[in-house]
């Protein structure tokens, strides 16, 4: 295995050093328990018969079953998934869930088929990947592409080949069918109730602080519009179209409002982009000045207090760490940062409140939904915002705790943490100086 998750292994050894686990936990770390690379047919709508590579991989259950999300993008490869189920092992471990960590993934360009096309690859890779997955084995979710929709077919793919209800194989899903209110914002919420907890020590308030976000999908989208409404001056948002810049903040609002009247269907991807509401300029800012078109590259280096990467991996490298300007960044995207970028940012005082932190709030709200489906029992949204705002608080303090007593970066607190939660569960299983220790 190569390139992207040779640089997310890096973490792990960085997080060695100080923590207190066995070696044998570490090794057994070093690799996935399983991987698996699929083929799934599927009829198009012409009739012609075309193929797509799947994959699923389960990292880690040393902590409960393996869970994380599925992704459709053209990218998407062995690399990746080992990468993006590693990264969820710990985020797994940091807000103390029960779970290890997985995912899935396929390889292809979904905004190219149709709505049928789509429904049929969604039922074929669950066909090609049944046996691997359950309730209390793997547990999938909505990743970068896919949605709340494709999760509802999901489940019923897997439902019909095991001739049962089994709500709890997969998370995200359509409320109607066994998904949890909140959902859908929890990403988003989370990495808010983070950025309020590390913000004000130091010394950031709203209305002064300015931020960029790259990306404007589940994540970045309700994440700008919580922190416009929380009175942040949210001044460059982007999509893989391209992004839009004005110094006087933009408005988010109506940027939302534009790019939904576009959207034809909600299952459906959107066609529109943020860059065209700049057709509409006085919808945009208080001054009615006309925001500035500008790159995804050309936003990650603005001159701005706060950037949030929220697209994909692998957007701030050794080519364009020197540039950044920000004062912070919050990793909404997994692995955004590469492991020689993060060097850059720390010799230049840039600090980086990681991934397994700061996106946690998704697969936070996915364990409260798999809670739910196991009680058949529901709870309102505000239970479900209250329990994900205190948990993201007290491990958020946490990190920054170890961070501190350490004096290491937040990434190597997080893993520090992650690590110590699974070294745990590793060694409680016993360990090389137990079998040959004390009794012998
Ligand atoms: N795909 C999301 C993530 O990367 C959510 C995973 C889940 O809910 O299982 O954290």
């Amino acid at each position: 295995m190569s390139g992207l998750f040779t640089d997310a292994a890096k973490r792990l050894a960085k997080a060695m050093v100080y923590a207190m686990v066995s070696e044998e936990s570490i090794e057994r770390l070093k690799t996935p328990k399983e991987s698996l690379i699929v083929r799934i047919p599927v009829r198009m709508d012409n009739g012609e018969l075309r193929t797509f590579q799947g994959y699923r991989v389960r990292y880690d259950d040393t902590r409960g079953p393996t869970k994380g999300g599925i992704r459709f993008h053209p990218q998407v490869n062995l690399d990746e998934v080992q990468s993006l189920a590693f990264w969820m092992t710990f985020k797994c471990a940091v807000l103390n869930l029960p779970f290890g960590g997985g995912k899935g993934g396929v390889a292809v360009d979904p905004k190219q088929l149709s709505r049928f096309e789509l429904e049929r690859l969604s039922r074929g890779y669950i066909d090609a990947i049944a046996s691997f997955i359950g309730p209390d084995k793997d547990i999938a979710a909505p990743d970068v592409y896919t949605n709340a929709m494709i999760m509802g077919w999901m489940m019923d793919q897997y439902n019909t080949i095991v001739r049962g209800l089994n709500p709890g194989v997969i998370t995200g899903k359509p409320l109607s069918m066994g998904g949890s209110l909140g959902r859908e914002t929890a990403t988003a919420f989370g990495s808010f109730f983070t950025m309020q907890t590390i913000l004000p020590k130091l010394g950031y308030a709203p209305e002064k602080t300015t931020v960029a976000i790259q990306g404007f999908g589940n994540a970045g989208s309700i994440l700008a519009s919580r922190l416009f409404e929380a009175g942040y001056k949210v001044v460059a948002v982007s999509d893989s179209q391209g992004g839009i810049y004005d110094a006087n903040g933009l408005k988010i609002s109506c940027i939302l409002r534009e790019k939904e009247a576009s959207h034809a269907l909600k299952s459906v991807y959107c066609p529109g982009s943020v860059r065209q509401t700049v057709d509409h300029p006085q919808l945009l800012t208080p001054e009615m000045t006309k925001p500035q078109l500008i790159t995804n590259e050309e936003l990650l280096t603005l001159d701005v207090d706060i950037l949030i990467p929220a697209a994909l991996e692998n957007q701030i490298t050794e080519k364009n760490a020197a540039a950044i300007q920000a004062k912070v960044i919050f990793e909404v995207a997994n692995g955004p940062i590469t492991s020689d970028a993060d060097d850059i940012l720390d010799r230049k005082g840039i600090l980086v409140v990681p991934d397994i932190l700061t996106n946690a709030g998704g697969v936070t709200v996915s364990y409260f939904e798999w809670v739910q489906n196991r009680a058949g029992y529901y709870w309102s949204l505000e239970e479900v915002n209250q329990k994900l705002e205190s948990r993201m608080i007290a491990e958020t303090e946490q990190v920054w705790k170890i961070a501190q007593e350490k004096k290491i970066s937040l990434r190597t607190a997080a893993y520090v943490y992650a690590l110590t939660r699974i070294g745990e569960a590793m060694d409680a299983r016993g360990t090389k100086s137990y079998f040959l220790g004390a009794n012998r």
